[in-house]
């Protein structure tokens, strides 16, 4: 079997194995395969294995390989998420040609995102981004800022606001990875207390290649994972 099919379906055991052992069905779980720093041709040996949704940091380098695989494979067939830091003066780009953004993490991206969407599209699918362990270095929205934060993009006309994405501070063990997972199911919960039922956020974007056991153990509905479908990544030059 070819490296890439092979890697597939041994994390999509994993996934299976997490949502079981969690009571979950396993069909809540969304697998996105981080294709950044990849060619269209690793993404096309996993769409052969049946995975349709890739996630994306980089703006010029995606819409590429986004323009490329449509023009083949026709523009329904995939689902694009963009998942990196995002500028704002690249906010055109991504609401021209992405499914979803799981990094929102200011009001001032989110509004450019719903002016700039195309009608055509229909509505953005976002995120917003949680710095769930308040580091210095990361972005996202403070768990104290979220709320407040939901509550404006709401209301935004492009864009339908989905859930909650974070990247927690990578911990040895499986007991510590599960404290973050476990905060930022648990804004999502808050967050829903304040949302009319056809508001309510659906989903909880976290987990990767290290530590998707545990975030699948807390409620994730879509794990991240670059490195165990696609290999190590060369270090990226920008
Ligand atoms: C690169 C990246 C991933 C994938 O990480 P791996 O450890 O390679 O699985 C997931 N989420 C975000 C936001 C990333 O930038």
């Amino acid at each position: 079997m070819p490296k890439i099919e092979n890697n597939i379906s041994l994390v999509s055991n994993r996934v299976e194995q997490a949502a079981r052992d969690a009571n979950r069905d396993p069909s809540e779980v969304l697998l996105l395969a981080v294709s950044k720093t990849r060619d269209a041709a690793d993404i096309r040996c996993a769409i052969d294995a049946g995975l349709t949704h890739f996630g994306e940091n980089y703006v010029q380098e995606a819409v590429e390989k986004i323009a490329l695989l449509s023009e083949e494979l026709g523009q329904e067939k995939l689902h694009w998420h963009f998942i990196g830091p995002l500028q704002s003066n690249k906010t055109r780009v991504v609401a021209e040609n992405f499914n979803w953004v799981h990094s929102v993490d200011r009001l001032k991206i989110a509004q450019r995102l719903s002016e700039q969407r195309p009608a055509a599209l229909g509505p953005l699918n976002i995120c917003l981004q949680v710095n769930i362990d308040n580091e210095a270095s990361k972005s996202g929205f403070s768990s104290d800022e979220t709320l407040t934060a939901a509550l404006e993009i709401i209301k935004l006309p492009n864009l339908r606001l989905r859930g909650l994405m974070a990247i927690p501070q990578s911990q040895q063990s499986e007991e510590k990875q599960k404290i973050a997972f476990a905060a930022l199911h648990n804004l999502r919960d808050q967050i829903n207390q304040s949302l009319d039922n056809s508001d309510k956020l659906d989903t909880l974007s976290m987990g990767m290649s290290n530590d998707l056991e545990a975030a699948i153990s807390q409620g994730s509905t879509m794990v991240r994972v670059g490195t165990d479908i696609f290999g190590k990544r060369a270090a990226k030059q920008s």
